[in-house]
């Protein structure tokens, strides 16, 4: 019986897992015929609408960024700062004072912890929250997911429709496809935080706007704070360009360690861009093994040829 594609076909798609082997990053694309459904999200797929995330600030990947030159880190701090890589030398690269704005115009400021703060005590002070006009819209508080000593945080932009619906972050197409990334890494989701940048939806999926994220970001710094984790990855242009308070394309400087509020922050493209983009998945890999060699997570092996 003949296979699915004509053999000239068969033949390029071999070819290119052949490639993807040997860039170590084949379990992005596992065959779509696996029995898990949930593979179906991580393949190639046509272009569909995603709930959660900004098109505008979406950006197609170009080349990957050259190292950043190494900064001393200081102890939190308001501004980011980018963290040299423990191998790799050259740096020839943008400045961080060229990423960030000026600390004065950050929306994040570094507030002091606050003492005994637990993921409990955030929520019971956020309550019914009417601290800006996204509460009028919104169907539900989508606080946050995971658990509360994740050495790993992931920080999204914002609520879509699915997560406005359920109550819990990172629940769409996109999500499924962050559960895939997470697992990817050889994590459970329980093993991880992920959040949002504001906790309520912005309607018609635009991205948050600075007198809603200003309100909402003391919780976040809580949040985070309570965790204390090794690392920090910020999906999407918004959530890396507000953390961040730059207007740089993430390409830009994605796929760097910077250093922002004390904490080693990765910023990489949103699942939803993956989604629509899905040779971008390869670049996010890249991240995401960096992320992995940071937290003594084994690396996959490249097979040999
Ligand atoms: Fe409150 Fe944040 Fe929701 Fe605005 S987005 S209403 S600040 S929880």
């Amino acid at each position: 019986m003949p296979g699915p594609f004509p053999e000239s076909i068969q033949r390029k798609i071999e070819e290119r897992l052949r490639f993807y082997d040997d860039l170590g990053i084949r379990l992005f694309y596992r065959d779509r015929t696996a029995s898990s459904a949930s593979m179906d999200s991580i393949a190639p797929s046509p272009i569909v609408p995603v709930e959660n995330v900004a098109v505008e600030e979406m950006e197609l990947p170009k080349s990957a960024p050259k190292p950043v030159e190494s900064k001393p880190a200081t102890a939190k701090s308001a501004t980011p700062t980018a963290i040299a890589p423990k191998a790799t030398p050259a740096p020839v690269a943008p400045q961080v004072e060229e990423i960030v704005a000026k600390p004065a115009a950050l929306l994040f400021q570094a507030d002091d912890k606050v003492k005994d703060d637990t993921l409990l005590k955030v929520r019971e002070d956020l309550g019914e929250c009417t601290r800006c006009k996204l509460h009028k819209t919104r169907n539900q508080i989508v606080f946050g997911d995971g658990s509360s000593k994740a050495r790993l945080v992931f920080v999204g932009e914002g609520p879509g429709a699915d997560e406005d619906e359920q109550g819990l972050p990172f629940v769409g197409r996109a999500g499924k496809l962050l559960t895939q990334m997470i697992e990817a890494m050889g994590l459970q989701r329980k093993d991880v935080y992920i959040c949002n940048v504001v906790k309520c939806r912005p309607p018609g999926n635009r991205a948050p706007e600075p007198d809603e994220v200003t309100p909402c970001s003391p919780f976040l710094l809580r949040q985070i704070d309570v965790m204390n984790p090794k690392v920090i990855v910020c999906l999407g242009a918004v959530a890396a360009k507000t953390l961040l308070n730059t207007t740089r394309g993430i390409s830009q400087f994605r796929g760097q360690w910077l250093e922002w509020r004390g904490y080693k922050l990765m910023a990489t493209y949103h699942p939803a861009f993956l989604l629509r983009n899905p040779p971008a998945k390869s670049e996010v890999w890249k991240d995401l093994q960096m992320v992995m060699a940071e937290l003594g997570l084994a690396l996959p092996r490249k097979k040999s040829s």
